[in-house]
């Protein structure tokens, strides 16, 4: 079986014996494409070449490309870990054609490499093709349906999409063109819905696209109207953890070993069992505080993977901080760290991390023998610094847990005197405000409050959860949701108002700077009183940090 690293090679080896040059990948940080946050497929480095800016000494290109989506349209943060196929980080392996060869020669390549027993060797019956069907005035693509078919490819695996699968374009204007995608399909156990016998091409998450062949083959003008390209070109991308979970048999990319040897160093860091089989599983129940196993699977998958986005972006020079490229990044590293947390761990971790990364990495991307060392620090240092939100933040949940607990204590024990339960739960208990209520058995957590520590200081919403639970007090999840999307709304109405045509690289809603509030918690007084008392949002408060950094840990929906 195919190692990643293996694969990789394979992939551009490929392309080198035919006559392609191997071009080393470029920064994730884009270099003369201000659209752009993050470096996000292979062809970024060739914008200007394909537009006929720039020339290079070579008409054909393949590329293993560092590639980040986070943040954007493309991704959402919140559903890496829990899925099998969504990444911060990854790499893009591609072939590119400046006005070289075009469709017929894409074609067969990408065949060949796939299916042939020398290279790939995927079974030709576990794969479809799709093409453009023609839409809005555009033609089919018959041109890559004849192509397909003389590769033997069966017409009934030829699929034909529409303008939505199956064209791209690189702007409004500019070149554009069809594209035909692979997909492979890992079996009815890969479907997420449970489907026994579904058929290409449902999205249930049986079938998985491999590889997509863009064929620039028009220019559109400021009128909307497609010129033939005098020299068309070709653009391909293959994620290379999907493709190392075809070739290894795995239906996760976590599950290849891209990434075992990192999930299984992060359980080293934490402290947890290695999540893998069942035995191991319940194993790392046992050693998370209680934490479900598949909970800790989906932590050490965080990790894993926000540690190779954190690692590489360092490595290209950006660095933590409130605004936009490093904005993502702090969120990305925060992120991992609760997930750590989560797993027990409140010791800096995640640093070491970035050596495992180097040693598995470093032969495709030497750059990272050079770097790690001050990578590491960086991540050193942003764990240190969230460590210390963090710890105002548990000091908070406790002031405010305290008078609720005390009032279930009051509840069981009625002849409890002010003086007892003040040595108990603080000497701020006070009666103050209690009136004629009795109190509840049953205290509950305001779901407002909890949110604000959320907000404001980090704190994982599986924490707060859990803390008020061990001591018998229920949470108002209704009222933190509540709030949360009240927040939401907020920060969308400012960003709306305060800038009207955001480009991508600044349609950053949280990444203006804020001030934090001067002390404008009403939670540090509410130990004076646990009864009537519900604190409310000042829907004029910018939530941020003590250290000025705007909430953006969001505790992944599956583990609420
Ligand atoms: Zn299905």
């Amino acid at each position: 079986m195919l190692s990643g690293s293996e694969i990789r090679r394979k992939f551009l080896d490929f392309f080198v014996q035919k006559g392609h040059k191997e071009v080393h990948s470029s920064s994730l940080v884009p270099a003369n494409d201000p659209t752009l946050l993050f470096t996000n497929a292979g062809m970024n480095q060739f914008k200007d070449v394909f537009l006929g800016l720039e020339k290079r000494d070579y008409t054909r290109a393949t590329t293993s490309q560092k590639c980040v989506r986070a943040g954007g349209k493309h991704n959402d943060l919140e559903n890496v870990g829990f899925t099998n196929r969504h990444h911060t980080f990854f790499e893009m392996l591609g072939n590119f054609s400046f006005g070289d060869y075009f469709k017929k020669d894409a074609i067969a390549y990408a065949w060949e490499l796939i299916t042939s027993p020398q290279w790939f060797d995927i079974p030709k019956d576990m794969l479809y093709v799709t093409i453009f069907k023609g839409e809005a005035g555009i033609e089919r693509d018959a041109e890559a349906y004849g192509l397909w078919v003389a590769q033997g490819v069966p017409k009934d695996r030829i699929y034909e999409m529409g303008l939505k699968d199956n064209f791209w374009q690189m702007g409004d204007t500019g070149p554009c063109g069809p594209s035909s995608e692979i997909h492979y399909d890992m079996g009815p156990s890969a479907s997420e819905q449970g489907h026994p016998d579904c058929a290409f091409t449902c999205d249930c998450g049986r079938y998985v696209e491999i590889w997509n062949l863009v064929f620039m083959q028009f220019d559109r003008d400021a009128s909307g109207k497609l010129n033939p390209l005098p020299r068309p070109s070709i653009d391909t991308g293959m994620g290379l953890e999907r493709l190392a979970a075809v070739l290894q048999g795995k239906i996760s990319n976590y599950d290849t070993d891209l990434f075992t040897p990192l999930i299984k160093r992060a359980s080293e860091l934490t402290g947890t069992g290695h999540v893998g089989t069942a035995a191991s599983a319940v194993r790392a129940e046992q050693s998370s505080a209680g934490f479900p196993s598949h909970k800790s699977g989906a932590s050490l998958r965080v990790i894993a993977d926000h540690s190779r986005a954190a690692t590489f972006l360092i490595s290209d020079g950006v660095l933590p901080s409130n605004e936009g490229r490093g904005y993502v990044l702090r969120k990305i590293i925060r992120r991992a760290i609760t997930h750590g947390r989560l797993l027990g761990q409140t010791k800096p971790f995640l640093h070491e991390m970035v050596f495992a990364i180097r040693d598995m990495m470093q032969d495709a991307y030497p750059e990272l023998k050079e770097t790690s060392e001050r990578v590491s620090k960086t991540v050193h240092a942003e764990e240190n610094r969230f460590a210390h939100t963090l710890g105002l933040g548990l000091q908070k949940l406790a002031d405010d847990l305290a008078p609720l607990v005390a009032e279930k204590h009051l509840a069981a024990n009625p002849g409890t005197t002010l003086d007892e339960l003040r040595k108990l739960f603080g000497s701020e208990v006070s009666w103050e405000g209690w009136g004629s209520m009795a109190p509840r058995s049953k205290p509950v957590y305001p779901g407002e409050k909890a949110f604000r520590l959320y907000d404001t200081f980090g704190m994982p919403l599986d924490f707060m959860q859990d803390a008020a639970r061990d001591q018998g007090v229920e949470f108002d999840q209704e009222g933190f949701d509540r709030a949360m999307a009240e927040q939401r709304a907020r920060a969308r109405a400012s960003w709306k108002a305060a800038k009207p045509a955001p480009t991508p690289v600044k349609s950053w809603p949280l990444s203006t700077k804020a001030k934090a509030p001067k002390n404008s918690s009403p939670g540090t007084k509410a130990r004076s009183s646990w009864t009537t008392r519900r604190s409310t949002l000042n829907p004029a408060d910018r939530s941020a940090t003590a250290d000025g950094f705007i909430r953006t840990i969001t505790t992944p929906p599956s583990l609420t």
